[in-house]
């Protein structure tokens, strides 16, 4: 038998155990999962020496099944069971993805307010469920090349991602078997494959423009402690939108639209990738393709043409990163450096525009395919375990304000836009009326100052407050955000600490389209937003004066001499009138302070009766 080793006390304990950990980069077009091995950071090949694994499933039966690049390779032969991008549909509503992608040869089905899937020859495939066929793959790959069980992998996510793309990501790694240590962003994990090495201060930005989204990330590095001043960007823009310009050229050079098929549409985006890439080392490229009938087309695209084709869509990023500088409140001057990350970061424009855009040339010594999985990699070593006297910390930022819905249907915000997390912030509110048990909380996302404009998040009562007049009672609502940007909401009424709370799973998110839509939104209506809140709050105050009053004259109305009841009846019933048939905000709170005025006097008479009812049967000397 043989014996367990124990150490004396104070002396050196075991030997450290090393744990295998791995950062996964869970790409839009490509995949890859990265490892430390002997104090360096690299991505893992596969048997073939490839490191770079496409997001690419074809479902061929309920059995079989190919994953990356033999599936992207039979995309044209089998277009509607070879799931391409699917990392676009993550933690999306099927009405999204049916209107937004229209033209692609899949079968969607779901409900419309509910998660997207894809009819397959396998079966309906959710896009957890073939991000998770991603994952596993890299994980096999990972435990083959590492020689061992992982304990944990850190997985990247793009900046932009909202609670239920980050929700769907974490369950896609727990369905490959993955122990997730954490989402991390992908410009932060950038940053951190850069910074660590060079141990730079300063403050960076992140340029990540891959095969479908674009972030930007404004991030301040200070002895080895990342903040993230604030972050932007297009979910819906990246290297597909390049190929697509070139295949509406395309399309426009043959006059397709009449005879476009599925296989024709994929041959179409792929060699117009094709030509993209050539582009990058290359002033022509050619581009062959067989029509569905057999005919042989071809076409010349010059470095010229492309590059007036995708200057729109280049100009778009930089729009995002004035937003981003703004947001962060810096500008071009303050930044020290540029990090080039995502594939499309090679096109020669893009570089040329980002270095006069941001007045000096970017950093591009670590390949750019690779540098998110490597960051990852990094970050996994240190949160298994492995570097103990590492004091890397991580802030990251919510990209939208998360709120609270308050009486009239107003929003009250809690945690603001831009803040870093993890983060939790309390606030405390009342009841509105006299011997309200229970309290509705609605969780709300968005800059704007009205519920309806803003987006719904979850909604949860809490029970059981004890009855008291409107306004006695104290309720203690918090809002939590963890490190992957997850939200978690609790509401707590003070005096007897009963409480209810809720982690925050919307059914489907928001496209970084829709983030940056309400941003402006925010923006443009914010002069109305602020007068309609105004109104409003009056609103509200003319209902709580008028059900009091109503409740006081129901119970005392007797203490009142008849015309004095009848001059506050009246004032009350205009004030009544003006509320219900659009009175303005001036002249609200102007009857407002008329019926309060008036009031004044009945105030005084319940306030006797009550002191005399409370004294009465008791000696003065005893008060
Ligand atoms: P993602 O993060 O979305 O998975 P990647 O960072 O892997 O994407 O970038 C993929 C994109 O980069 C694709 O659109 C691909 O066409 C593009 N790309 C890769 N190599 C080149 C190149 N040499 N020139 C231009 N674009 C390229
Ligand atoms: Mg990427």
């Amino acid at each position: 038998m043989a014996l367990l080793q124990i150490s004396e006390p104070g002396q050196s304990t075991a030997p450290h155990q090393h744990k295998w950990a791995v950062g996964i980069d869970l790409g839009t077009t490509n995949s890859l999962v990265a490892a430390v091995r002997s104090g360096e950071c690299t991505t893992l090949p596969d048997e073939n020496g490839h490191v770079i694994l496409p997001s690419v499933v074809r479902y061929q039966n309920t059995d079989e099944k190919q994953v990356g690049a033999v599936a992207l390779a039979n995309a044209e032969l089998d277009p509607t069971n070879t799931l391409i991008s699917i990392k676009r549909f993550m933690g999306r509503a099927a009405s999204d993805v049916k209107s937004s992608y229209a033209d692609l040869p899949y079968q969607f089905v779901g409900d419309d307010d509910g998660l997207v899937a894809i009819d397959t020859a396998a079966g309906v495939k959710s896009p957890v469920e073939v991000s998770a066929d991603i994952l596993s793959t890299l994980k096999n790959r990972a435990e083959k090349t590492l020689g061992d069980e992982l304990s944990g992998a850190v997985i990247t996510v793009p900046a932009y991602f909202d609670d239920a793309q980050r929700q769907c990501t974490k369950d896609a790694a727990a369905l490959a078997g993955l122990n997730v240590l954490r989402l991390l962003n992908e410009p932060t994990a950038a940053a951190i494959a850069y910074g660590l090495d060079s141990q730079q201060q300063g403050v960076i930005a992140v340029y990540d423009l891959g095969g479908g989204t674009f972030d930007i990330s404004i991030l301040k590095l200070t002895k080895g402690v990342f903040e993230v001043l604030a972050t932007g960007g297009d979910s819906a823009l990246g290297g597909d939108d390049f190929d697509e310009v070139i295949v509406s050229w395309l399309r426009e050079q043959w006059d397709l639209d009449s005879i476009i098929s599925p296989r024709l549409s994929r041959s179409l985006k792929e060699n117009a990738k094709k030509a993209k890439q050539t582009l990058t080392d290359q002033s022509t490229a050619t581009v062959n393709i067989t029509l569905d009938n057999g005919t042989e087309l071809s076409a010349e695209l010059s470095k010229a043409t492309f590059e007036s084709l995708c200057t729109g869509l280049i100009n778009k990023t930089l729009i995002a990163c004035r937003r981003s500088l703004k947001d962060a409140d810096i500008t071009t001057d303050d930044i020290s450096e540029v990090v080039m990350v995502g594939g499309s970061t090679r096109v020669p424009l893009v570089r040329q525009k980002v270095e006069s855009f941001f007045k000096r040339p970017p950093l591009t010594s670590i390949n750019p395919d690779l540098v998110v999985a490597i960051g990852a990699g990094i970050q996994a070593d240190i949160l298994v375990g492995n570097k103990p006297d590492s004091d890397l910390v991580l802030l990251d930022v919510i990209p939208l304000s998360l709120g609270i819905e308050t009486m009239g249907g107003l929003v009250e915000k809690i945690i603001n836009r831009n803040t870093t997390i993890p983060v939790a912030k309390a606030q405390e509110f009342t009841t509105f009326k006299d011997g309200q048990t229970a309290m509705a909380v609605h969780i709300v996302q968005g800059e704007r100052e009205l519920v309806s404009d803003c987006r719904s998040l979850a909604k949860f009562e809490l029970r059981g407050i004890p009855a008291m007049a409107a306004g006695a009672a104290h309720i203690r609502v918090t809002y939590q955000v963890d490190a992957d940007g997850l939200l978690s909401v609790t509401a707590m009424e003070k005096s007897t600490g009963i409480q209810s709370s809720i982690q925050v799973k919307p059914s489907y998110g928001l496209s970084d389209g829709q983030i940056a839509d309400m941003l402006k939104a925010s923006m443009v209506n914010a002069k109305d937003d602020i007068r309609l809140r105004m109104l409003v709050e009056q609103q509200v105050e003319a209902d709580r004066l008028h059900e009091s009053l109503i409740a006081a004259i129901d119970a005392d109305g007797d203490l009142l001499a008849e015309a004095e009841l009848n001059t506050l009846s009246d004032a009350l019933a205009k004030l009544l009138d003006l509320r219900h048939h659009q009175g303005t905000e001036e002249q609200l709170k102007a009857q407002i302070k008329h019926v309060d005025d008036l009031s004044q006097n009945f105030a005084a008479l319940r306030m006797d009766k009550s002191v005399n009812a409370a004294l009465s049967g008791q000696k003065v000397d005893e008060v």
